[in-house]
């Protein structure tokens, strides 16, 4: 594992499926956390409850990061108890899928202003802090659909294709203060999200995936890690596809 020792780290709903390993995985290796949440305030708490009894660092805030005020305030206010901060992991997201004829103008909105617009009001709000510094890493969690596109998603693919041209202009953008900004691009997962599909679509699914089966949140987890850690010190505006072969 690589060594994020005393790193201060922000990860966006870190409160169930991948921001939860995200979460698990940076603190286990030695980072202050902190994560956020919208509504699980109790799985958020049993997180920070069981790091805790690791002696291991996390808090957790509530904040809507569809909200640039929440959005700015929780960067403020991590900056102001720890100092610092070196990592930003934008990894809230929803789906509210449809064909496009029948999807409403507010799923349409929900889906961008949650997945793709808080990646740029919190890059925004952490750009000033990390220029200071003259250190800094963003990584922001995307979905191999915004490159390959999928019937009944186009809010959700346009958002995380959107959130492609986001990293690579960032990345050149902020490269010059030593701020490597990077796009972890998973497949297919089994959390929350996907739970929402039924067993035959499941399987129809992992059917077409090369390695023949879905990715734990910890498969992602590890490799958001290496983003943040000294291991990548010379990778920016990158996009790594963590999808079993899929989009090969
Ligand atoms: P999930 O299990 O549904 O968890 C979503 C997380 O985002 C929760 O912590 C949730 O908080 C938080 N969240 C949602 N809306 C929020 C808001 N407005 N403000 C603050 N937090 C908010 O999703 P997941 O599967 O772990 O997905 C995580 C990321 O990976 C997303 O960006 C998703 O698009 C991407 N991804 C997932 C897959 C997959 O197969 N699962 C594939 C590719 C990409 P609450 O718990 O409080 O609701």
């Amino acid at each position: 594992m690589s060594s994020l020792q005393d790193k201060v780290i922000v990860v966006t709903g870190g409160s169930r499926g991948i921001g939860e390993a995200i979460v698990r995985h940076c603190a286990a290796a030695g980072a202050k956390v902190h994560f956020t949440y919208r509504s699980s305030s109790a799985n958020a708490d049993t997180i920070v409850a069981n790091l805790a009894a690791k002696n291991l660092s996390a808090v957790s805030h509530k904040c809507d990061v569809a909200s640039p005020d929440d959005v700015q305030a929780l960067i403020e206010t991590v900056v102001k108890a720890e100092g610092a901060i070196h990592g930003l992991v934008n990894n809230a997201g929803i789906t509210r899928d449809g064909l496009v004829m029948r999807m409403k103008d507010e799923d349409w909105d929900a889906v961008i202003d949650t997945n793709l617009k808080s990646a740029f009001t919190a890059s925004r709000a952490v750009a000033r802090p990390m220029m200071k510094q003259r250190n800094g890493r963003i990584v922001n969690i995307g979905s191999i659909v915004g490159q390959t596109g999928n019937a009944g998603q186009v809010n959700y693919s346009a958002s995380k294709a959107g959130l492609i041209g986001l990293t690579k202009s960032l990345a050149k953008e902020l490269a010059s203060r030593n701020i490597l900004v990077n796009c972890v691009a998973p497949g297919y997962v089994a959390t929350d999200m996907t739970d929402k599909l039924t067993e035959e679509q499941t399987q129809a699914f992992e059917k077409n995936i090369p390695m023949q089966r879905s990715a734990t949140p910890e498969e992602v987890a590890t490799v958001v890690a290496f983003f943040l850690s000294d291991a990548s010190g010379y990778v920016t505006g990158q996009v790594l596809n963590v999808d079993g072969g899929l989009a090969a």
